[in-house]
């Protein structure tokens, strides 16, 4: 398994604490979206159901276990399933054309029904819950009841980037592995591994906020070129040459609308505290407006519309509004 070197820290410890006996039954694995904290917990679970670890810590990926132990694709069904893992995720609704939105009570509780059988292959047995936030209030209660009856080789291994939506109840009964952002000399060799170099590769590793995961994959989605984008727009709207509801609309009819605002609001800030703004190549700088003050109350409300996007409000009332602002900033900063 190919972990990098910050999924490798995170790893380790848990191996390190299992050797020492110390490996709680609850893990709770936190951290920013795009780290690799589930790839992370396949290795975990992989490795604590291995009958035949290996010195560096792994799963063998010989055993019996281990050639059970099915890889995690989406799209190819899993054949035969091992016994003693389970993977709880979002399910698809009664209709089967979506995924709901919560992990559901019965999920919950027939895992805890599952946790009582004897592991099959007389190893452990290990569940995995991701991502574990998306438990609503009686699915964590039923959960709750689990954590309480901890037995020996049956762990539960949770997942989240947003583990404050956890209970304290819950997050105070598990073991925390908690990823930090790795160091920008990490990240960069990091993005060069993976093919990623360049001034481009530093623009986008500061654009994610030094987020290597974040970084590779918006450079491979073109996130970048949309950052762009709102840059130009929003010279468009502070020198006046483009409405602020023409904006709006255009922005919220995108598939990544919250990027766009969560951009805008980052952009304005950085703008704002940076006197000296190094220019890529080719690629446009914000010309943001003087008053520090009422940029950053402006990045507060756009922080809030943002997540807002997916409540039935009128959005396109509230960012026209904020874009107006925007524009309003340059006037009376003149
Ligand atoms: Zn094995």
């Amino acid at each position: 398994m190919n972990l990098t070197v910050w999924q490798r820290r995170i790893f380790d410890a848990a191996m390190q604490s299992h050797a020492q006996g110390r490996l709680g039954h609850a893990l709770l694995l936190s951290g920013p979206a795009s780290m690799g904290k589930r790839q992370v917990a396949e290795a975990i679970a992989q490795r604590l159901l291995c009958s035949s670890p290996r010195s560096d810590g792994f799963a063998c990926g010989a055993c019996r276990s281990c050639q059970l132990f099915p890889a995690q694709q989406v799209g190819l069904a899993v054949t035969q399933a091992h016994p003693d893992l389970q993977r709880i995720g979002l399910e698809p609704n009664e209709k089967g054309d979506k995924l709901r939105t919560e992990i559901s009570v019965d999920q919950v509780r027939r895992l805890g029904q599952w946790f009582s059988l004897t592991p099959q292959l007389g190893g452990a047995q290990v569940a995995l819950i991701d991502p574990a936030d998306l438990m609503n209030s009686s699915s964590a209660n039923a959960l709750l009841k689990t954590l309480e009856e901890p037995a020996s080789n049956r762990f539960l291994l949770l997942v989240t980037s947003r583990p404050g939506r956890l209970p304290a109840t819950i997050r105070s009964r598990c073991q925390k592995l908690e990823f930090r952002l790795p160091s920008n000399d990490e990240s960069l060799e990091f993005l060069a591994a993976e093919g990623l170099r360049g001034p481009e590769a530093l623009a986008a590793l500061s654009a994610a906020r030094g987020n290597p995961g974040q970084a590779a994959a918006w450079m491979r989605d073109g996130i970048l070129q949309l950052r762009g984008e709102v840059i130009d727009s929003l010279n468009a709207v502070g020198s006046g040459r483009t409405g602020p509801v023409e904006t709006a609309q255009r922005w919220l009819a995108d598939e990544n609308a919250e990027l766009r605002l969560r951009f805008a609001a980052e952009l304005a800030v950085e703008g704002a505290a940076s006197a000296f703004q190094r220019p890529l190549a080719g690629r446009s700088v914000l010309t943001v407006p003087g008053d520090f003050s009422s940029i950053s109350k402006w990045f507060d409300s756009m922080n809030r519309t943002r997540e807002q996007l997916k409540a039935p409000l009128r959005n396109d009332l509230v960012l026209a509004g904020l874009l107006r602002e925007w524009r309003t900033m340059f006037e009376t900063g003149r």
